[in-house]
């Protein structure tokens, strides 16, 4: 049975994820819940109803619940008691399973090999000495990650030399004896990207891959469909296929990977929602990611995943000291008309904080990259120091 608009949507964060899939949602007649702790969070201006809360809130959660026909999420940190408590209520969709599975990292790479696709080589540690041993087997450089809560090169850390090692617990504000996951660095040819859907029957559909360029741990641009021979698509999109097939997957997943100088491919995190390396589709794609989210959770049939053509996004990330979010140059950035503009409307700006992104197409990837990264290059966040308060 298909949930028909005007069912209420329930959606577990309120961030920019959440806004662009309420948007979606709100586009096709249904009604947007949102569960976040901030009034003021980015979709809470697409949001009928906001439950403010605590992801693992339980009480916020079923309050959710009671205003929702189906719940999903748009961040994989999602209590397990919280999941329990919804799914004994109401659908919650993709559902516990590949919460599981992707929630933590030790056990996402379990599940990854599982199925028989590779990873780096890792260990599990709880000590120095543990980790030692680790780097004597894997070699230097490398990552050591909290197995949950990282997002955007948060919560991991390069490991170049063996004494790096001695504080590394207490640099990622753990406690000696907690789990790491120890990976080998790779040197990779470069990152891409899959977002699969599918629905309660089984059907999938795969976007065209994406290639993903990150800067210290965060992405700042994709480009879809990627530039890599059609044999490496096909893998990547093989590989989207069978992880979602193997969790059962109701929703969309994606699928990050790194394509290695002699062609092999490693999954290096799974994400069981939209995602940024996605944000592409929402111009560039005849049904977006979002649009395809709602659709397979709801049951209503896949869209379309086709590109319309060569697509560039850059992320629009803040910079300098927390304050108050004030954009400059939005025109000048918007004079080309290829350009697409996407602001999450955060209150705060801060270092690095994804903000918003800009979609261009263009005859070819290079063309429409040059035109996302010089609107880019347009644009700056409001500094007391060098403009001053001219309010
Ligand atoms: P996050 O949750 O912060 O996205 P990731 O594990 O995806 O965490 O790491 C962020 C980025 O750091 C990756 O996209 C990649 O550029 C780099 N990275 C992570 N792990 C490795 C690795 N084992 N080898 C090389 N680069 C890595
Ligand atoms: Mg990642």
């Amino acid at each position: 049975m298909p949930i028909a608009p005007p069912a209420v949507i329930g959606v577990l964060g309120g961030g920019q994820l959440g806004r662009m899939l309420g948007a979606a949602a709100r586009a096709m007649g249904y009604r947007v819940a949102i569960l976040d702790p901030d009034p003021d969070c980015p979709a809470a201006a697409v949001a009928d109803r906001i439950v403010i809360g605590a992801y693992d809130d339980v009480g916020a959660a079923l309050r959710l619940a009671d205003l929702s026909d189906v719940v999903t999420y748009e961040l994989e940190h999602v209590a397990a008691d919280v999941v329990e408590a919804l799914e004994a209520r109401l659908p919650v969709r993709p559902g516990h399973r590949p919460l599981l599975v992707t929630q933590d990292r030790l056990a996402e790479r379990r599940f990854v090999e599982h199925v028989g696709i590779a990873v780096a080589p890792w260990h599990e540690v709880r000590s120095v000495a543990g980790a030692r041993i680790a780097a004597a087997e894997l070699g230097l450089p490398l990552r050591l990650k909290l197995p949950i809560g990282g997002y955007d090169g948060r919560g991991q850390l390069r490991i170049a030399a063996i004494a790096d090692l001695d504080d590394a617990w207490e640099r990622l504000g753990r406690p000696a004896g907690s789990a790491l996951l120890a990976e080998r660095e790779l040197v990779f040819e470069t990152e891409l990207s899959v977002v699969v859907a599918r629905d309660g029957d089984g059907d999938l559909a795969t976007f065209p891959i994406s290639r993903n360029l990150h800067d210290a741990g965060i992405l700042v641009e994709s480009v879809a469909p990627a530039p890599v021979p059609p044999a490496v698509a096909e893998r990547v999109t093989a590989i989207g296929s069978t992880l979602a097939h193997a969790m059962d997957l109701c929703g969309t997943l994606t699928a990050e990977l790194f394509l290695l100088p002699d062609g092999a491919l490693v999954v290096n995190e799974l994400a069981p929602r939209v995602h940024n390396s996605g944000h592409w589709t929402i111009e560039g794609a005849a049904t977006s990611q979002f649009e395809q989210h709602i659709r397979a959770i709801c049951g209503l049939g896949l869209g379309s995943p086709a590109a319309h053509g060569p697509t560039a996004m850059v992320n629009l990330l803040g910079s300098g000291t927390r304050r108050e979010a004030r954009l400059l140059g939005v025109a000048e950035a918007l004079a080309d008309p290829a350009i697409h503009p996407h602001l999450y409307d955060k209150r705060l700006v801060f270092e690095r904080r994804k903000m918003g992104h800009l979609t261009a197409l263009g005859t070819d990837l290079d063309v429409a990259l040059a035109k996302a990264r010089a609107a880019l290059a347009r644009l700056h966040w409001w500094d007391e120091a060098t403009e001053g308060d001219d309010r």
